[in-house]
């Protein structure tokens, strides 16, 4: 280790953003804070899970301590969606044996044993009353992620019936997938739509939707949702905003429509808990690698998730095999990577971030050491925006220039998005005088967002960042540095000019 005394400047955070999931073992504000100082930039609410009572509870929680410690930090409402699942099982539940027949109903309130020539066979309520109309024979029903498996042999009105070919225990409430069945379910559901209303009144940041499967879903919703945004309390403020979508792909139908999806929404996230057991585990790596390069092209943030760290529930070190997957979604160019149960309910959520923070850490340090190439999305290049022109020039400028880091006035994160997707291996600083979007930009990977009141013209603003980078540590005197931005400072689409700066 360098001697303290030759240490003038803190490392910047790193490129890649962590998503942690909240939930019982990390709602405490020590741990909140905990969490943010060691690496994490947006706290998942999981709302499959726990009431409108405990989320806002949790939510309080995260913005005292992320007020109190003047750092913007963003919270996802998570929903459901059309997640089916097994209604009441009886006890610790079934263990279902291969061969055995089961049948789901939607007649009976909670799992029985009947007795049918001389063989037991299950019969199973579900959350989903339509699953006996829409599932076909021949089409497989993976429950509890797929470890247990049947096919379906027979349909009649109000009963599928179905033969085990991976048996196992199944107890009340285990998801049910369904990879070869169209379902009519809505992406947003009646309770979903109940979440993203509970999700508006308390200006969560982001929402993600589950199962999505075209891009009209996420179209739809932005629609549903900008009639609630325009009734909300601060309306003029709100008005023509958006609150970001974050599309969940973890349906085969959804992978083959990434394209259009990617431009849909404002996030992807490659959600390989259920995707991984709609689809055949061999191809996941594959559809993670394709995902991600569609949102590369489309512009869009992406975060992969699902039991990146998922041993660290329990253990005290990830196993080989998971420090090389975070790694190589760094590798890959993910935004931002997730913790699921790692966080929510493991035993130590602040040494998992520790751990994942230090893997990306290392994995950026190789990638800084590789020549790159500045690539921005093509529907940014084709649209000849002034915004867009201006950052892909910024990349050129910092890596002539050998800048540390780049800075710009970014109102409504446009400015910070479009740098955040040209490829710099330097950290992006974004200031912007409005929480809403300093809070967003905090998800997107390279991104260090500021907020700070509107400066009064470029040489102002140029102080303020000399003022905040030295107050930070992250330059020094010598520093050279690219600042975006234009006037006036505070309205956004005014981004026209970038300055090559040395720091005083
Ligand atoms: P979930 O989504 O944790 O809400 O199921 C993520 C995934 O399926 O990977
Ligand atoms: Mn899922």
């Amino acid at each position: 280790m360098t001697p303290a005394a030759e240490c003038t400047k803190t490392r910047f955070p790193t490129i890649a953003r962590i998503v942690a999931t909240i939930g019982p073992s990390s709602d405490s504000p020590e741990m909140v804070r905990r969490l943010i100082t060691l690496g994490v930039r947006v706290f998942r609410f999981n709302f499959s899970h726990g009431t409108f009572d405990e989320h806002a509870a949790r939510l309080k929680v995260v913005r005292e301590v992320a007020d109190d410690m003047d750092r913007p930090i963003a919270v996802m409402a998570d929903l459901p969606g059309p997640k089916i699942r097994c209604g009441k099982v009886p006890g610790d539940g079934f263990d279902l044996a291969v061969g055995q027949e089961v049948v789901f109903t939607n007649e009976i309130d909670i799992a029985k044993l009947v007795e049918e020539n001389g063989k037991p066979v299950a019969y199973f309520p579900t959350t989903y009353p339509k699953l006996t109309e829409e599932v076909d024979v021949g089409q497989r029903v993976l429950l509890n992620d797929g470890a247990v498996r049947m096919i379906v042999t027979a349909k009649e009105s109000g009963e599928v019936r179905c033969t085990v070919t991976v048996g196992g225990l199944i107890s009340s409430g285990k998801g049910i997938n369904l990879p070869e069945t169209t379902l009519t379910a809505p992406a947003v559901g009646e309770r979903d739509w109940e979440i993203c209303q509970f999700a508006v009144a308390n200006h969560f940041d982001f929402f993600a939707i589950s199962f999505v499967r075209k891009a009209e879903e996420i179209y739809d919703l932005r629609k549903r949702l900008e009639g609630i945004c325009s009734i909300d309390k601060d309306s003029a403020e709100q008005k023509g905003s958006r609150i970001p979508i974050v599309a969940k792909i973890e349906k085969p139908q959804a992978v083959a429509a990434i394209d259009e999806i990617a431009e849909a929404a404002d996030v992807i996230m490659v959600a390989r808990g259920d995707l991984g057991v709609e689809m055949d585990i061999a191809q996941t790596p594959v559809s993670q690698k394709a995902i991600i390069e569609a949102c590369k092209k489309a512009g869009t943030a992406v975060i992969v998730a699902t039991q990146m760290l998922e041993t660290m529930i329990t253990s005290s070190m990830p196993t080989r095999a998971e420090a090389s997957d975070v790694a190589n979604a760094v590798f890959d160019g993910a935004d931002a990577v997730m913790l699921s149960g790692e966080t929510a309910i493991g035993d130590h959520p602040d040494l998992v971030v520790d751990t994942m923070t230090r893997i990306i850490r290392a994995a950026e340090d190789r990638m800084a050491s590789l020549p790159r190439r500045s690539t921005p999305p093509k529907i940014f290049a084709d649209k000849n925006q002034r915004t867009a022109s201006i950052a892909h020039g910024a990349w050129h400028i910092a890596q002539e220039f050998g800048a540390e880091l780049v800075v710009c006035w970014s109102q409504r994160g446009t400015s910070a998005r479009f740098l955040s997707q040209n490829n710099f291996h330097i950290p992006i600083v974004a200031y912007s005088s409005d929480h809403r979007f300093t809070r967003r930009m905090a998800l997107l990977g390279g991104i260090n967002p500021f907020h700070r009141e509107p400066p009064g013209g470029f040489s102002a603003f140029v102080k303020m960042v000399e003022k905040d980078l030295i107050d930070s540590g992250w330059v020094m005197s010598g520093s050279r540095i690219v600042i975006l931005g234009g006037e006036p400072f505070g309205t956004s689409g005014f981004t026209s000019s970038v300055v090559a700066h040395i720091i005083r």
